[in-house]
């Protein structure tokens, strides 16, 4: 479970980017995060990841308490929370198989177990004919899936994802929200944050709407077929 105490963060330059923002995400859930740019929500996930400090609040992430936890423990505490962003964050110079291996090699994973598990995770994501290409040589959303592979290969609980269809086509983003909402089904909690207005009516989940740092709304189940 994560849970957000009545976090705030003020930054060095007195930019308040969040202001009191409770929420408590269930495991298993799905959950986007809303709010145009500036609204706060690059900030959560940071804080989340533990890469910035709330000025006040608490954060308690699978019964760790964030501030509590221990520098030597920060890596490892990273390593449970499976990452996507944007912009894909692919090593351009290593294979498709590489790039998700190369995860479990930073974890010690014995060869053969990357044997195993690199297929795996390429054929989750739908990518196993193409385990020998390049970045440069996939769509933008075939390396998105790239980027989901790698953040799963070492079974994170919770998978945060920021603006993961932000650089895609329509049918390239709900192709990778429909693979979202299979690794969610498949009992990763997955924390979407996106601004876009069209992917959380398309899904139907949970939203948490950020504006100006402030929590303004929070729907049990968003999107046009409503049943609440
Ligand atoms: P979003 O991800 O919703 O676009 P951010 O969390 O990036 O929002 O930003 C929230 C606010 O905090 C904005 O006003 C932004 O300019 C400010 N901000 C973000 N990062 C920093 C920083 N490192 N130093 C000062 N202000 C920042
Ligand atoms: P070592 O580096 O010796 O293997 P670990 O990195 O496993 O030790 O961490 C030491 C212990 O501290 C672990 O049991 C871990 O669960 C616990 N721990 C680390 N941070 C926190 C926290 N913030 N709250 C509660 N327990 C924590």
């Amino acid at each position: 479970m994560i849970e957000i105490r009545n976090i705030s963060k003020t930054y060095d330059n007195g930019t308040k980017a969040l202001k009191d923002i409770d929420i408590r995400i269930q495991d298993g859930e799905f959950v986007f995060i809303m709010g145009r740019s500036g609204s706060g929500k690059s900030t959560l996930i940071r804080l989340l990841l533990k890469e910035a400090e709330p000025s006040s609040g608490r954060i308690i992430v699978n019964d760790m308490d964030l501030q509590k936890m221990p520098r030597r423990y920060i890596p490892k505490y990273r390593r449970r929370l499976g990452v996507v962003f944007q912009d894909f964050r692919l090593l351009k110079d290593r294979t498709v198989f590489e790039n998700v291996a190369f995860a479990q090699r930073v974890v010690g994973a014995s060869p053969r177990k990357i044997r195993e598990e690199v297929p795996r995770m390429l054929k989750l994501v739908g990518l196993s004919s193409k385990y020998k290409s390049f970045p440069h040589q996939l769509s933008g959303g075939e390396q998105q899936r790239v980027a989901i592979a790698r953040a799963l290969i070492n079974r994170p609980e919770v998978l945060l994802a920021d603006e993961p269809t932000g650089n895609l086509d329509h049918e390239n983003a709900t192709e990778i929200m429909k693979l979202l909402e299979r690794i969610n089904a498949l009992g990763t909690t997955v924390v979407v944050v996106t601004h876009s207005q069209e992917i959380v009516d398309q899904m139907g989940k949970r939203v948490i709407t950020l504006n100006k740092g402030r929590l303004v709304s929070d729907e049990r189940k968003g999107g046009s077929d409503r049943e609440d």
